[in-house]
């Protein structure tokens, strides 16, 4: 888990210098060039949801204008968009149908930089909202600086490496605020959501200092690395949930109310309910071989190489490459999972995944520099033979037994 950390904060770093993005963009009658921002990328990188809806408004609705240059009005949007970050995440927790897109971000049990970058892929569609009374003043060029400076702040406060902060922790959310704000021991459900500065959870009866050690995660383990489950299980559930009642109040009660909730309960449910956490719980660690780490942990290199690639070159390419590539990655990611949960379809799954690479690869969609071509070429056909090997005695298995 450190090497991951290590790998996706240089990854991360990486990417943010070398994006194309670029504030002035969206000053004043500019702003159309918004269009450029691919909304199929994670949030981290691009934010084109939020800033498209925000730079409809301001082009159509804006009441005034406030300076983009000057300080006064900077600061003023810093502090209004860490506000307007407190509700979008107070809401996101407190009402399940937004919770089931937030969930995502709290799934891991391990607390550490790769947690911050374990982000929602429908968040954004309800998150822009709370924003939009902003850009009746503010330019977008402001709005979109910070939106981004309020992200970014806090993938530094994910670690348990840094304990107190001494004076700050008045002010500023540290890695001690949001520590709690992951745990799933008691006292730490429904606390400390904001996003630069905690003072809005202190002035909003939302704070909780850390305590008793804190276990990270989901209050229902959900036990996988499967990413589409981790994005939708929720819905699911939620969907379930909804339809176990008869009444109709019960039922928007289930999308309006708390995750905790059940009917005769409070608005957020009854946190004692809650299963107890005693300090002694382990994250869901399937073991496994070293050498299938290393390969693990090789592929998502290459994915992370494929993954840049198609960012830097996206607006270069059409719409069906872009959609193509996404899919490689959404499937690669998806057969790591199942790798690591250890599942009986994960040797098909990751034959039929190294065929499609061995394709993208031969075909150009996946450039390398030279000197590692044919060394991938061999890592990538010695991948197939080994996974084709795998699904074969899995299948005479099969025939065994049934016969
Ligand atoms: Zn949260
Ligand atoms: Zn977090």
């Amino acid at each position: 888990m450190i090497m991951y950390g290590c790998i996706c904060t240089i990854y991360f770093l990486y990417t943010v210098r070398s994006s194309n993005f670029a504030p002035e963009m969206y000053c004043g009658e500019s702003v159309c060039q918004s269009k450029h921002i691919c909304p199929f990328f994670p949030r981290l990188f691009a934010r084109g949801f939020e800033i498209t809806t925000y730079i409809y408004v301001w082009d159509n609705l804006r009441l005034l204008e406030l300076p983009w240059d000057s300080a006064w009005a900077w600061w003023l949007a810093f502090l209004v968009v860490d506000f307007s970050y407190y509700w979008v995440h107070r809401f996101a927790h407190e009402l399940n149908f937004l919770w089931a897109a937030h969930q995502v971000h709290h799934s891991s049990e391990y607390y550490n930089l790769s947690t911050a970058l374990r982000q929602s892929l429908t968040q954004q569609f309800s998150s822009w909202v709370f924003y939009l009374p902003m850009a009746l003043a503010v330019p977008p060029s402001v709005f979109a600086v910070h939106i981004q400076f309020n992200l970014l702040y806090q993938f530094w406060i994910h670690t348990e490496l840094i304990r107190d902060l001494g004076p700050l922790e008045w002010v500023l959310n540290t890695p001690s605020h949001h520590r709690v704000h992951h745990g799933r021991n008691e006292y730490c459900i429904d606390k400390n959501y904001g996003g630069a500065l905690i003072i809005w959870d202190r002035l909003f009866g939302t704070f909780a200092p850390e305590g008793n050690k804190v276990v990270y995660g989901l209050v229902h383990k959900i036990n996988t690395f499967e990413i589409f489950h981790i994005q939708f299980h929720y819905y699911k559930y939620l969907w379930r949930r909804f339809n176990r009642y008869k009444k109709i109040f019960n039922k928007l009660g289930v999308l309006w109310k708390g995750p905790s909730w059940k009917p005769g309960k409070p608005r957020l449910g009854d946190h004692a309910e809650v299963p107890e956490v005693t300090g002694e719980e382990l994250p869901f660690n399937p073991s496994w071989p070293l050498a299938l780490k290393v390969y693990v942990c090789i592929h998502g290199l290459m994915l992370l190489g494929v993954y840049q690639d198609l960012f830097e070159s996206r607006l270069m390419l059409s719409q069906l490459t872009v959609l193509m590539m996404t899919g490689y990655i959404l499937l690669s990611l998806t057969s790591i999972g199942f790798i690591i949960d250890q599942r009986p379809t994960a040797p098909m799954l990751e034959f039929l995944r190294c065929v499609l690479m061995m394709m993208l690869h031969r075909y150009g969609y996946m450039t390398a520099p030279a000197p590692l071509f044919v060394p991938i070429e061999a890592f990538v056909s010695i991948s197939l033979l080994y996974w084709g090997l795998q699904t074969f005695s899995q299948l005479i298995s099969v025939k065994k037994k049934t016969t």
